[in-house]
């Protein structure tokens, strides 16, 4: 069988390049995890289902893949520039509860959202709080050279790295990615890695340095967390397209700092080789947040009766560098697209003999089904064009007077990659079905049932009655429907 080159876009040199691995055979994908402060938005979860989908294509591509996603329950602040609050500190606060149950309650509700996405587990999962001593040991070992002290904190002063901010895009008012607020500072983008608790306060979370009572910084995290698991360097990096301007590149500082100081015309010396990121997920209004108009969480989608797989498909057809638009309708359309592609896996779901057949057993076989993996291969190694791989997988379904077992293969193959759990996903499992709706779907068959016997017998006048009186409960009769759908639960 023939296979693509993997190439993917690199954030840091800006164009495609082929995917080289560090070690031969293996794949190391470090992803910027969610702060726990408050429930991930589906914005939040698109950067999920990207990391998703990369680390699924490496898969496909024979990689051994080690991924590790972090859990952000310290460090992160409310402002970029070093002078906002913990935002684990500040909910911590306004709830009155502890930062550890805030921190476990809403790694749970992201992890649920994991699981309803089809994401899959990562390797492992790395937990701030966990790694405190190895963050204090990491700023130690650059302290001297490139870091200075003041009240507030010990800073990183980014003009001791070459090519600081190369990652960064977005330009400022004042100039590139320029930060300051701090009294002190030598650079305006000078960040604190360790942050003193002030004299006379108390955090919640705060730990025993050199350089007094703290907490880590947030960039501090990340370098040392996928530093410490992956080994420097590592080969993929990914975040949301906001941690390209300062997250990322603070973090990519640290890291030269660790290893040698060097230029970035060597992306080796970032940390990893290839950055990677998605770009947003946005409402009409604009931004996504937490905190404006009805906040977008994943359970929302499913309180108004949606499968979470249909917002999986949502992203799966953007491509995901390009902003991709959130709306009911959009959701709607995905769901009708799942439901027709599992409606249609299943006729060949049967000729599948899982385990036992690969592609390359069909591929002397069946060249249809040859040419349309091979297709698959190519849309995904192009840094994972999932709009065109959809299509190659609704193409495959879609064969005649093919071998059925060959048909079946390809397309539970691409499914693997996609993660639209086509094999298990019944189509009754996608109906609308709200959560404020009380009638049961036993009652609403029922109530079909009579009026099927009822225009059976021509009597239109008590089928209409019943349509009526099930219209009254939300529930819209589909006659004629072209996917065959006999009802849905309106909103
Ligand atoms: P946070 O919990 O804020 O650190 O965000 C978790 C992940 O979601 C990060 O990779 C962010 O870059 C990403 N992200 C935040 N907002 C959006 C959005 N609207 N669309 C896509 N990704 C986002
Ligand atoms: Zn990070």
């Amino acid at each position: 069988m023939t296979s693509t080159p993997l190439k993917l876009f690199n954030s840091l040199t800006r164009q495609l390049e082929e995917f080289q691995p560090v070690h031969p055979g293996e794949a190391r994908v470090y992803s910027c995890g969610p702060t726990v402060y408050n429930y991930p938005h589906i914005g939040n979860m698109r950067a999920y289902v990207f990391a998703d989908v990369l680390g699924r294509t490496l898969s496909f591509k024979g990689y051994k893949l080690t991924h590790v996603i972090n859990i952000t329950d310290v460090g992160h602040l409310t402002d970029d520039a070093d002078a906002g609050e913990d935002k684990m500190e500040k909910m911590a606060a306004e709830r009155a509860q502890s930062i550890w149950d805030i921190a476990r309650h809403y790694a749970e509700a992201y992890w649920a959202d994991v699981k309803a996405l089809n994401i899959r587990q990562p390797a492992k999962w790395t937990i701030a709080t966990e790694y405190i001593p190895a963050m204090i040991d990491f700023a130690k070992s650059i302290a001297d050279k490139h870091c200075y002290e003041l009240d507030s904190g010990l800073y990183f002063d980014v003009s001791t790295v070459a090519d600081y901010g190369r990652l960064a895009r977005a330009v400022t008012e004042e100039g590139e990615g320029r930060i300051d607020e701090v009294d002190g500072k030598r650079n305006a983008a000078d960040f604190a890695i360790w942050r003193k608790t002030p004299a006379g306060e108390k955090r919640q979370m705060e730990w025993d340095s050199p350089w007094g009572k703290g907490a880590p910084g947030w960039h501090l995290e990340c370098s040392v967390m996928s530093g410490e698991v992956l080994g420097f360097p590592f080969d993929i990096h990914t975040g949301g397209i906001d941690h390209r301007e300062i997250h990322h590149p603070n973090e990519i500082a640290q890291n030269q700092a660790f290893c040698c100081t060097n230029g970035l015309n060597v992306p080796a010396n970032s940390g990893a080789n290839i950055w990677m990121h998605n770009n947003f997920l946005i409402e009409r209004s604009g931004k996504m947040s937490k905190s404006s108009g009805e906040f977008l969480r994943l359970q929302l989608l499913i309180d108004k009766g949606y499968h979470p797989l249909a917002y999986r498909m949502m992203c799966l057809q953007a491509h995901y560098r390009s902003e991709l638009e959130f709306s009911w309708e959009g959701l709607q359309a995905a769901l009708v697209r799942l439901k027709r592609l599992v409606m249609a896996y299943r006729k060949w779901a049967d000729n599948l003999k899982e385990g036992r057949m690969t592609p390359g057993d069909c591929w002397e076989r069946e060249r249809v089904t040859n040419a349309l993996v091979a297709r698959f291969d190519a849309a995904v190694s192009g840094d994972l064009n999932t709009a065109d791989a959809l299509t190659v997988l609704e193409e495959t379904l879609a064969l005649k007077g093919t071998a059925p077992e060959c048909v079946a293969t390809a397309a539970s193959h691409m499914d693997r990659v996609m993660g639209l759990n086509l094999g298990h996903l019944q189509r009754t499992d996608l109906r609308l079905r709200p959560k404020a709706a009380t009638i049961t779907e036993a009652e609403i068959e029922a109530v079909l049932a009579q009026r099927k016997e009822a225009r059976a017998a021509k009597d239109f006048a008590t089928s209409d009655r019943l349509r009526d009186e099930l219209a009254a409960q939300g529930v819209e009769v589909m006659d004629g429907d072209v996917l065959g759908w006999d009802w849905k639960l309106g909103e």
